[in-house]
């Protein structure tokens, strides 16, 4: 039979337990809402982090309600069944793999924009609601919310949960800058909310932000509520080449010292512009002859709600750059700019066309760029490992994309990078979380003390150990 038939079950594989767990669910969601044995979808064993090995869970269930979430968890709890929850499994870290023992709670069908409101700009929604989808609804109005990971498709579930930031982070910070507010569900199946629509707040521990980037391993996300902005009218898009690595990097600190706030502030190497320009049909304009000197590029975004602005801060960049270095300044038309955002979006999947084993997020001290880039360039040549970089500049945050076939020398390689950051004072992630993939990696280079403290966290939200096991620990 279809797995995904409706009961009565008739499964193999499964004890009496299970069978009766899976009738309690059904019993809960309705059997169109869950999804078990071979009627669950391959996609539902993976994220799209490259180093993880896939695991098909036990079953997969569609809440389309928080009394729903709050029944499964308490079934859950009980069972001592683990949950993993999941957006629209976009994530680099494998944070949304299930385990076989495991049941998949997934978001997807509770995808309503609940309320915009324009008084105190901010909206409120459910977590299986995509970027794209609050896009569309907010660009209608004149209105964004401005936290722009490169992949449109993923939920502010999963948003929240990775604590998401993107190339907008430079100007408006990451996902825990903008909620204000969360509904969640503890693992006991206790439903709890903390913020609101309101900006400040000093009123005993915040579990908003506590929450908000622990990856699903502290609470199910049913609800949140965000800032909006006034959607700016004028944008403009620099792409500014440089003979010289370290030039473009420093370059970093002097634009958003000058006063100017770039939406984006891009870095790309050139041979990773060559490839994500090719994939894309990309004609920058740049000539033939200032490409050849060109070893790195900054792609630079500008906006303001007047024109006049605007100019004043095109001016004030395109000055200030080639004064630092820069071979020249090109503005692009908006046919190329869009080229342009569309090739920077598309880096992680020409990296992994092109066989990447791993794509590393590090995060460093912005103006420790330079000195980070030149080791991880010692460490890719004494490793006879190939490493492109691309990423977030005006943010510290460079994604690297790791061509190492051999798993010992990749995990020596990727140690020795993220050590190095530590050594920085920057972090071993800035936005794609630990997950399972880089789990080993804080278990080792993490202060000892400080990841007992979060395991004690954890045990206070979680004590039986059933919300997304195995991960960030
Ligand atoms: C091409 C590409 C580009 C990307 N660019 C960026 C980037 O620039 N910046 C960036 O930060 N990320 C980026 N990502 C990573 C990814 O998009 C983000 O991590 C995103 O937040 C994941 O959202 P999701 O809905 O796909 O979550 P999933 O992958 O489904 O889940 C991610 C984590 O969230 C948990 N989770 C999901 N929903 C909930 C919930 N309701 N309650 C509790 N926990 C939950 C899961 O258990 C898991 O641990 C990129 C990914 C791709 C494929």
């Amino acid at each position: 039979m279809g797995a995904s038939g409706g009961l009565p079950f008739r499964l193999m594989s499964t004890t009496k337990h299970f069978d009766e767990f899976l009738g309690s669910l059904a019993g809960v969601v309705g059997s169109r809402n869950l999804r078990y044995g071979e009627g669950i979808a391959e996609d539902y064993s993976h994220d799209e982090a490259l180093g993880e090995t896939w695991q098909m869970p036990l079953a997969v269930v569609f809440p389309e309600t928080t009394e729903q979430v709050a029944a499964i968890t308490a079934l859950a709890s009980s069972s001592g069944t683990p949950l993993v929850a999941r957006g629209s499994g976009t994530g680099l870290s494998g944070g949304a793999v299930p385990t076989s023992t495991s049941v998949v709670v997934s978001f997807e069908r509770m995808a309503e924009v609940l309320e915009v409101d324009t008084v105190n700009h901010v909206v409120v929604v459910q977590p299986g609601v995509t970027l794209a989808a609050l896009d569309e609804c907010l660009a209608e109005i004149g209105f964004v919310y401005p936290v722009f990971p490169g992949e449109l498709g993923s939920t502010l579930g999963g948003n929240i949960a990775t604590n998401a930031g993107g190339m907008r982070a430079v100007k408006y910070g990451v996902t825990r800058h903008q909620v204000l507010g969360l509904e969640f569900v503890l693992a006991s199946g206790e439903v709890m909310r903390s913020g609101g629509k309101f900006v400040k707040s000093s009123s005993g521990y915040d579990l908003v932000q506590l929450i908000t980037g622990s990856e699903g391993t502290l609470a199910l996300v049913t609800e949140i509520t965000l800032r909006i902005y006034p959607r700016p009218e004028f944008t403009t898009t620099l792409l500014v080449p440089f003979s010289n690595v370290a030039a473009v990097c420093s370059s970093v600190p002097e634009v958003l010292g000058s006063g100017a706030l770039p939406l984006i502030m891009e870095y790309m190497d050139a041979a990773g512009l060559a490839a994500m320009g090719a994939r894309v049909g990309l004609e920058t304009g740049v000539p033939e002859a200032v490409q050849q000197l060109a070893k790195a590029y900054l792609f630079i975004i500008l906006e303001d709600s007047k024109s006049e602005r605007l100019e004043d801060e095109i001016e004030l960049v395109s000055e200030l750059l080639l004064q630092l270095g820069a071979l020249d300044v090109y503005l692009l038309g908006d046919a190329a700019a869009a080229k342009l955002l569309e090739a920077r979006e598309s880096a992680f999947w020409v990296s992994k066309s092109l066989g990447a084993n791993d794509i590393v997020d590090v995060v460093v001290p912005r103006g420790e760029i330079p000195l980070y880039l030149d080791k991880v360039a010692r460490i890719a040549s004494d490793s006879g490992s190939f490493i492109s970089a691309a990423g977030h500049v005006g943010d510290g945050n460079v994604h690297f994309s790791v061509f190492q076939p051999d798993v010992i020398k990749r995990f020596e390689v990727i140690r020795e990078m993220l050590n190095y950051g530590l050594a920085l004072g920057g972090a071993i992630s800035a936005e794609h979380g630990i997950g399972s993939e880089k789990r080993e990696y804080l278990l080792e280079l993490e202060d000892p003390q400080k990841l007992e403290l979060m395991r004690r966290i954890k045990r206070a939200f979680d004590p039986a150990g059933i919300l997304n096991p195995g991960k960030v620990f």
